[in-house]
């Protein structure tokens, strides 16, 4: 799935060909990709120019010149691309937004329709999701970790805690802080706060330097594909060595998630939430 490093990478790549363009006509293949049910986002849409481009959390956020604005999610299998119209109409490309002369088109595609189109209006905010983590002060972070008993992985999954991280930055982060996944995540002692915190950031910024990791589905808005999974630590590396001990990964089941990390990168305290 789409994460903050994936998600900043796609907005990163569609701005400069978006930004200021004018939607021209819209054609939508799916209606229950569009939220609130039976919103009439063609009407909203047609005629308007995209004033903005930017990410909050995992969404894609644009705003339109009349001030009103709307996010996609890619939930586990979106593409948002921006391509010449005359390209052949993959399967399960919901929407197409053509641009300008119409010689170009925004296309939101997505097989297993986890993600979405939410109308937000003017005054919609994003107020569901917890503060970015590439902004996160340790002291803020502590206080974050300290009003929840979860495991530390499941408590940095939460988008209301935290929003843009997913199963595999945390399980990476996890790992360059030295943490264990399943340590509770108010047992964290002020130290490991602040090395975690410096892992998220660090994590992030090099994912990002990546252009993101595609396991499957991601691509950018350009259509190409990430490379940091090539340089992922933990996740997805079930058995294979530790890149610092030469241990083999070990994965479990936390919460129905898929939580790889080295058992002596990441030693178990007694602390730990089961
Ligand atoms: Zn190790």
């Amino acid at each position: 799935m789409p994460e903050l490093p994936e998600v900043q990478t796609v907005v990163d790549t569609l701005r400069p060909r978006v930004l200021n363009r004018i939607i021209r006509a819209i054609e939508l293949s799916r209606t229950d990709i569009v939220h609130p049910a039976a919103f009439d986002l063609a009407a909203s849409l047609t005629g308007r120019t995209i004033a903005a481009i930017a990410r909050r959390g995992k969404r894609i956020v644009i705003s339109l010149d009349d001030g009103n604005r709307f996010y996609v999610h890619l939930g586990m299998t979106g593409r948002l691309t921006i391509e010449p119209s005359a390209n052949a109409i993959e399967k399960h490309t919901h929407l197409i937004a053509k641009l300008d002369e119409g010689e170009v088109s925004l296309r939101f595609r997505d097989p297993r329709r986890f993600g979405g189109i939410f109308w937000l209006s003017s005054s919609g905010q994003s107020g569901d999701l917890g503060p970015e983590p590439l902004k996160l002060r340790p002291v803020q972070l502590a206080r974050l970790l300290r009003g929840t008993t979860r495991a530390i992985k499941s408590a940095l999954l939460d988008q209301r805690l935290i929003a843009g991280l997913g199963n595999i930055y945390v399980d990476e982060a996890l790992f360059v802080a030295g943490i264990h996944p399943l340590t509770r995540a108010r047992a964290l002692s002020a130290e490991q706060v602040r090395r975690l915190n410096r892992a998220i950031k660090g994590t992030l910024r090099r994912a990002i330097r990546y252009r993101g990791s595609t396991l499957r589905d991601y691509v950018d808005g350009n259509g190409a594909s990430g490379a940091f999974q090539l340089r992922h630590c933990v996740y997805d590396r079930e058995g294979e060595p530790c890149r610092t001990c030469k241990m083999s990964i070990r994965r479990i089941v936390l919460g129905r998630r898929s939580t790889h990390f080295c058992p002596r990168c990441q030693r178990r305290s007694m602390k730990c939430a089961r």
